[in-house]
C-alpha cells in the first residue's frame, strides 16, 4: 500500500467485500480492499458449492474465490493484506487503522463476516490443531480410516459431517435435538450415508485426550440423561457463527448477538459506513445474499459519495 487516501475502504475480502469491490470499482471509485490473512473468507473452507446460481454440478469455494478475484481485477481493484485495528469517524472522511497505519476513505464498507463459534467444553481449546478443529475441508484428511465426530445440526455441520465420510471410518453426528436444522437435501444425505451415524438429542460434554491427542468425546442424551464415550481421534465444532464487528462496538450500533444494525440500502448507524455480508444482521447468510449485499452497499456508497 503506498497511498493513504482512497474513495472507498472494504475491511473484508470474502464473497460479499469482493462484490462490492468489483461494483465500486466498476465505477470508478478508488478503493482499498483489506483483507486480514487470505481473500475469501468462509468459501475457502467450503468443498463444494452447490447453490450458487451459475455452476450446475457446483464449484468448489477456492475456484469460485478464484473467479470473484480475477472478475475483481478486470477493474483494478487494489487489494492489501492487513488487520484493521480501528475505525475512526471523521464525518466526511473515516480513518482506517492498519497494522498500526492510518488510511484515509469517504467512505467505509464492512464486510468482515464471521467465525465458527466454540462450544466452550473442557478439552476443547486445549486439543485445537490435535483433534480439535472447525474446518473439515482444511483438516479432514488428518483423519483417514478413524472414528470422528461432528457437533451440530445444521448445514455446517450436515456438510462437514458429509466431506469428512470421504476420510473417516466412521462419523458420529452429535446433535442436540431429534431434528436437524439443516436444509432437507443435507439431511437426506446425511440419514443415506452409512458412515455417517446421528447422535440425537446428545450434547457434546468433554474433549477427552490421551498423549497424542484427542481420544474421545463425552457426550450425554437430553432425554434419557445417559451418558457415553464416543471414541473418535478428531472432534469437529459446526455449531454456527458469530460475527467479526467487535472492534466496531464503539462507534456501530451492533444488535445483542454482535451483528451490525443496517437498513436496506446496508446503511449502518453511522453516514458513510455500510456493512454487507455474513456481518451484518440478517435472516439469510449465503453465498448469493452475501454477494447480493455487495452490491447493494457498493450502489448506496456511490449514491452517498455522490451527495457531497
Ligand atoms: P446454524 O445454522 O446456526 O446451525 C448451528 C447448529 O449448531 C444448530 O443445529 C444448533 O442447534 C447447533 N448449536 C448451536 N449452539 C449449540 C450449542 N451450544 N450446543 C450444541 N449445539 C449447538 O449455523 P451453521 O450451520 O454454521 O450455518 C450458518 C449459516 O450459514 C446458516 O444460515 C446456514 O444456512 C448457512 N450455510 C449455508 C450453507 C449452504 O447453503 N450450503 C452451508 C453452510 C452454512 P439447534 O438446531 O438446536 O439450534
Amino acid at each position: 500500500m503506498n497511498r493513504t487516501s482512497y474513495d472507498v475502504i472494504i475491511i473484508g475480502g470474502g464473497p460479499a467485500g469482493l462484490t462490492a469491490g468489483l461494483y465500486t470499482s466498476r465505477a470508478k471509485l478508488d478503493t482499498l480492499l483489506v483483507e486480514r490473512m487470505i481473500v475469501g473468507g468462509q468459501v475457502m473452507t467450503t468443498t463444494k458449492v452447490e447453490n450458487y446460481p451459475g455452476f450446475p454440478g457446483g464449484i468448489d469455494g477456492p475456484e469460485l474465490v478464484a473467479r470473484f478475484q480475477e472478475h475483481c481485477q478486470e477493474f483494478g481493484l487494489e487489494v492489501a493484506t492487513g488487520e484493521v485495528q480501528k475505525l475512526i469517524d471523521k464525518g466526511d472522511h473515516k480513518l482506517v487503522i492498519v497494522d498500526g497505519e492510518e488510511y484515509r476513505a469517504r467512505a467505509v464498507i464492512v464486510t468482515t463476516g464471521a467465525e465458527p463459534r466454540k462450544l466452550g467444553i473442557p478439552g476443547e481449546n486445549e486439543l485445537i490443531g490435535r483433534g480439535v478443529s472447525y474446518c473439515a475441508t482444511c483438516d479432514g484428511a488428518f483423519f483417514r480410516d478413524v472414528p470422528v465426530a461432528v457437533v451440530g445440526g445444521g448445514d455446517t455441520a450436515a456438510e462437514e459431517a458429509l466431506f469428512l465420510t470421504r476420510f473417516a471410518s466412521k462419523v458420529y453426528l452429535v446433535h442436540r435435538r431429534d431434528k436437524l436444522r439443516a436444509t432437507s437435501v443435507l439431511q437426506e444425505r446425511i440419514l443415506a450415508n452409512p458412515k455417517v451415524e446421528v447422535v440425537w438429542s446428545s450434547v457434546a460434554e468433554e474433549v477427552v485426550s490421551d498423549n497424542r491427542g484427542v481420544a474421545g468425546l463425552k457426550v450425554q442424551n437430553k432425554v434419557t440423561g445417559k451418558a457415553a464415550l464416543l471414541a473418535v481421534e478428531g472432534v469437529f465444532f459446526a455449531i454456527g457463527v458469530i460475527p467479526k464487528a467487535r472492534f466496531l462496538a464503539d462507534i456501530l450500533t451492533l444488535n445483542e448477538e454482535g451483528y451490525i444494525l443496517t437498513d436496506n440500502e446496508c446503511r449502518t448507524s453511522l453516514p458513510g459506513i455500510f456493512a454487507a455480508g455474513d456481518v451484518r444482521s440478517k435472516i439469510l447468510k449465503q453465498i448469493a445474499t452475501a454477494v447480493g449485499d455487495g452490491a447493494v452497499a457498493a450502489i448506496a456508497v456511490e449514491r452517498y459519495l455522490e451527495g457531497f
